[in-house]
Formats: structure tokens, C-alpha cells, sequence
């Protein structure tokens, strides 16, 4: 669709945990989601927002002056009680912050200008087989826009991904798939009860949407790694991403409830574990928000190994973080 436009929170040049290759990752703002360990709690929110750096603030208290609507009390006291319900995300705070402790998340993008940065990479896509994965939040969200990019993208020769959680209407997400060469799929529990609990959400949408996938995805599965051609128009090759969260989905009912859900399905190019990491405290913070998984710790390469072994011994290719298990972490 010719002038769709999207909020968009980043796009990172040179990825390299996005899919084959190097990669541009544009990710797009809101999700469905709140899973209690996400590390990008600004991606979440549909809506641009504030985040506030106290390590960075002066405390001049200029925030405060600029705001039309009084919601910040000034100086480092201030942005931390921002009134997030009542903030319009006008910018005026940012704009007068000199010292860049405050930073507007969330900007709106055309899709022909996505796709005009990402013709800026095309000789490192050709060299290394990447290309562009859509990520987010939750592309599927924002459906004209993701198709937008991926079409245009695919239009002008470039590798397309799409990194989604799943919960969203069968018909969003189909609507992405037919510009899509390959699918990075989260699944995060087997059970729905524990899937509410942890993200907000029950799984039976998104574990629908998952067969469907697996069903259509293309038999090349397993080769959905580097050499992933661009433009190829068959069905996406299908990867299933699970983040492994210590003493939050690494029990062993879970995992041996996910080596048969993932083993049943039709087609599966590869499971690719995720450790878990709280790169993404700091963020919750800047937003004002709680993070309940502070004390929780990265699981260990052994513990990995034998998630692995599990999902194996149902026919999976498995890796770590996409490398290989006895890769050096
Ligand atoms: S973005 Fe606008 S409304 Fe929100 S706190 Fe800043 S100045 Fe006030
Ligand atoms: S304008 Fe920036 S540095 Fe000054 S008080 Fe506000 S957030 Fe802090």
C-alpha cells in the first residue's frame, strides 16, 4: 500500500540476531503483550512516550517550564512522576532538555522511507545474506504498514523477516506472510493458564497461528539460516523462538509440553533458544515503570544444553541465541 505509514521506535543497522546475515531490524511500537520479562518495555505502549534518564538529569528543571500541561514538578524529582495518563507526548520536555535526559519514543514513519534507508545496505545484504526483519512490539498490529515495508522491500530485492509473538488476528498476520521470506515465531509457554499469568494474554490465538504458519511454511525449513535468498516468493520458512526464563518457563513440564507441541507441528526449521537477560532494566525505569524479574538470573549453558536435548529427542533442530550448542557462548 503506496504512502502506509507506522510508528516505529527503531531501526537498528547491522543486526545480526534477526536472521540470516546482517540485518536492518526496524521495530515497530505496541504489543499485545506484557511479558514480565520483556527487555523493550517501550515497545509495548501504542502510543509515543517519555523516557527519562536520572543519570543524566541536571536538575535544571527546564522540563518542567516547557510542559503545557504541568505535569512534570521540575528537577530530578519531576520526570519521575510524570503523569504518563495525562502526557500528550507534545515533545515540548524533550525539546528543552539540554542535557538529553529525556528521549520521545515512538516516531511515525512512511513505509517508502523505510525501504529508501534500507536500499543504503544493499551490497551488505548481498555480501553477508541478510536483508530487513520487521520486529517489534508487534508488527501485525500495525498490518498496512508492516505489508507496506515487506512488499516494498521484497519489491526492491531485499531479504525479508518478520519477528512476531503471534496474538493477533489470523488475518493480520496472513496479510504479512505472502511478503515474508521467513518467520522468527516467539513462543513462550505451553500452558495457557501460565501464558496469562506471565504475559497478559492466553496462547490459544497464538499457538493457532502458529500451526497455521508451520502448515504453510516453506519445506526448506531447515536451511532458514544464512543463504536465505531474497525474493524467493514461496512460503516463509518458519523459526520458533523460545526465551528460556529460569524458575518462569525452564520447568521441565513445560519444556517437555513444548518439545511436543513444537515436534507435532508440521514444519519446524529450527527451534532457536533464548536466554534470558535484564539488559532491559534501565528502561523500565526511564519509563516509570516496575521490572519484577530483577532478581532472576541468566540460565546457564548446561541448563540450555539439556532444554535442547529435550526438544531433540522430538526431531527439532535446536540452537542457542542461533548458534550452534557447542559453539562458544
Ligand atoms: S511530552 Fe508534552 S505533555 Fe508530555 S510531559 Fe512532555 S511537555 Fe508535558
Ligand atoms: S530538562 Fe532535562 S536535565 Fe533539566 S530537569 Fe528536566 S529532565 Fe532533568
Amino acid at each position: 500500500m503506496a504512502g502506509a505509514a507506522g510508528l516505529v521506535f527503531d531501526v537498528q543497522r547491522f543486526a545480526v540476531h534477526d536472521g540470516p546475515g546482517i540485518r536492518t531490524t526496524v521495530f515497530l511500537k505496541g504489543c499485545s503483550l506484557r511479558c514480565q520479562w520483556c527487555h523493550s518495555p517501550e515497545s509495548q505502549s501504542s502510543l509515543p512516550e517519555v523516557m527519562y534518564s536520572a543519570a543524566v538529569c541536571i536538575g535544571c528543571g527546564a522540563c518542567a517550564a516547557a510542559c503545557p500541561r504541568g505535569l512534570m514538578a521540575g528537577g530530578r524529582s519531576g520526570p519521575g512522576q510524570l503523569d504518563r495518563n495525562a502526557c500528550q507526548a507534545c515533545g515540548r520536555c524533550v525539546a528543552a532538555c539540554n542535557a538529553g535526559a529525556l528521549v520521545m519514543v515512538g516516531k511515525t514513519a512512511r513505509a517508502e522511507e523505510i525501504v529508501a534507508r534500507l536500499d543504503r545496505d544493499r551490497m551488505l545484504y548481498a555480501a553477508s545474506g541478510g536483508g530487513v526483519t520487521l520486529s517489534g512490539g508487534e508488527p501485525a498490529l500495525q498490518p498496512d504498514f508492516a505489508a507496506a515495508v515487506l512488499r516494498g522491500a521484497r519489491a526492491h530485492g531485499h531479504h525479508t523477516a518478520l519477528e512476531t509473538a503471534g496474538n493477533a488476528p489470523w488475518g493480520s498476520l496472513s496479510a504479512l506472510l505472502e511478503h515474508t521470506d521467513l518467520v522468527l515465531f516467539d513462543v513462550k509457554h505451553a500452558s495457557g493458564d501460565e501464558h496469562l499469568a506471565l504475559t497478559g494474554a492466553r496462547n490459544e490465538q497464538i499457538l493457532a497461528n502458529l500451526r497455521r504458519v508451520s502448515a504453510m511454511a516453506g519445506a526448506a525449513g531447515a536451511g532458514a539460516g544464512a543463504g536465505a535468498g531474497a525474493g524467493e516468493n514461496g512460503p516463509p520458512r518458519l523459526i520458533v523462538r523460545v526465551p528460556v526464563i529460569p524458575d518462569v518457563n525452564d520447568q521441565p513440564g513445560n519444556i517437555a509440553a513444548l518439545a511436543v507441541l513444537l515436534g507435532g507441528l508440521p514444519r519446524v526449521g529450527r527451534v532457536e533458544l533464548l536466554p534470558y537477560h535484564n539488559f532491559g532494566v534501565a528502561k523500565y525505569a526511564a519509563l516509570g515503570r516496575e521490572y519484577r524479574l530483577s532478581s532472576v538470573p541468566s540460565p546457564s549453558r548446561a541448563a540450555l544444553k539439556g532444554i535442547a536435548a529435550i526438544l531433540m529427542a522430538r526431531g527439532l533442530n535446536v540452537s542457542i541465541e542461533g548458534a550452534g550448542l557447542d559453539d562458544p557462548p
